[in-house]
């Protein structure tokens, strides 16, 4: 017999997430529609989502008495980053809180060098790759001939939204060789990026929402424009679909996992990488699906029915990124304009700093037609100016 006690929805199910960045922010705030106690850890209340959660704890998700301290008296113990103190989420997982998603899958994901094994070892479609210890290997490496331009190389952990990634065409790129326990990848010649956003929950059932195609900003490497839906056969679409429920089994996750794929000009699908909590690429799901990328989560984590991913329209999300050369005090520019738009919802993060490049919030386009939706994305786009007077 289980010793687990019963919970009654929604009182009892305090759940606890791990980081209070933009995506803990609007898990608040899906979880605020049911009247969902929550509860937050990270390093400061005037992080995003300091002011939605029931109770935020000041501490470090990284630290395993922070995050173990935390999580005793939760019943779910959830995640908005993967870079986390797993020993912690173990040891909880083995005292009775229920840990989404679960610790040995965090391990793998969070290490590229060990989740793109676990592709390998499963025969799914993921684009060769070495390990090596650090750069000097690297560097021998292709001394040796042994490793040939050009490469991707991709720092094993810690890389996040681009800044651990090089890609090295010629010798007079060695220069941007990063240091450090590293993988390498062919330059996969890639027609289109799509992902895939699936959940599952403890009975078993899975949803996926519908693929969005991102376009990336070539010199932050941060996703500039997501369009859903993607424009991708039926074939690539099923397959893909497919894959990103196979995937979500293989990791055994009770909650949400976003599958990002490489589409190749020779036609292959290869999965480039997951992350396995709400992503920015089910951003637009607030506004363009029944159900939320965030309500799917909770949905998923607490093994309620999960809700519907049909979209209500087709939709086009921008990220907000500060502007290049303004760091300080975050003053936006524009606004009135863009919500005088049809069609246009604006989320902001409320992040008091802005920075070059940094994610400030987000709009998404919603329109019938894609190719208005695109020039309303545009607008905004030029029109919504996230700068600093300082
Ligand atoms: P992050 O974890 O920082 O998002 P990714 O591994 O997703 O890093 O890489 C970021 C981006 O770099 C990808 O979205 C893609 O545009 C490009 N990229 C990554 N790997 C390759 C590759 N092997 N070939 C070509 N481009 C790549």
């Amino acid at each position: 017999m289980s010793n687990k006690k019963k919970l009654h929805f929604p009182n009892d199910y305090k759940v606890g997430v791990l980081g209070g960045g933009q995506l803990g922010k609007m898990l608040a705030l899906a979880a605020g529609k049911w009247g969902l106690p929550f509860y937050v850890l990270d390093a400061s209340k005037d992080f995003p989502a300091g002011a939605y959660s029931t109770e935020f704890t000041e501490g470090s998700f990284k630290d395993f008495d922070d995050v173990y301290n935390f999580g005793k008296d939760k019943d779910i113990v959830t995640i908005e980053i993967e870079h986390v103190n797993t020993d912690a989420l173990f040891k909880l997982q083995e005292e009775g809180v229920q840990v989404h998603p679960n610790p040995q899958a965090l391990n793998i994901i969070k290490d590229k060098g060990l989740q793109k094994q676990f592709y390998a070892d499963r025969a799914l479609p993921t684009s060769p790759f070495r390990l090596y210890a650090n750069e000097d290997e690297l560097k021998l490496s292709i001394k040796d001939n042994r490793l040939i331009f050009p490469f991707v190389q991709k720092t094993r952990t810690a890389g996040y939204d681009g800044r651990g990634v090089a890609v090295i065409r010629s010798a007079d790129d060695m220069d941007k060789i990063l240091k450090g326990p590293c993988i390498t990848e062919p330059l996969v010649d890639i027609d289109k990026e799509i992902a895939i956003v699936v959940a599952r929950n403890a009975s078993g059932e899975i949803t996926t929402f519908p693929p969005v195609e991102m376009d990336f900003n070539p010199v932050a490497n941060l996703v500039e424009y997501l369009y859903c839906p993607a424009d991708i056969s039926y074939n690539v679409l099923t397959k893909a679909d497919e894959l990103a429920r196979e995937i979500i089994e293989a990791y055994d996750i009770c909650g949400l996992l976003a599958v990002e794929f490489f589409l190749t000009k020779q036609g292959e699908i290869l999965i480039n990488e997951v992350a396995p909590r709400t992503h920015n690429s089910g951003h637009h799901t607030i506004d363009s699906c029944q159900t939320s990328q965030f309500e799917q989560q909770l949905r998923a984590i607490l093994n309620l029915p999960l809700g519907s991913t049909t979209m209500t329209s087709p939709a086009i999300m921008v990220n907000l990124l500060g502007e290049a050369g303004h760091t300080g005090p975050a003053i936006y520019e524009g606004m009135d304009k863009c919500l005088q738009t049809e069609g246009v919802h604006v989320h902001l993060y409320g992040k008091k700093i802005t920075k070059p490049f940094r994610k400030m919030g987000h709009a998404t386009v919603v329109d019938t037609d894609l190719a208005k939706a695109k020039e309303k994305a545009t607008f905004i786009k030029n029109t919504l100016r996230i700068i600093s007077e300082e």
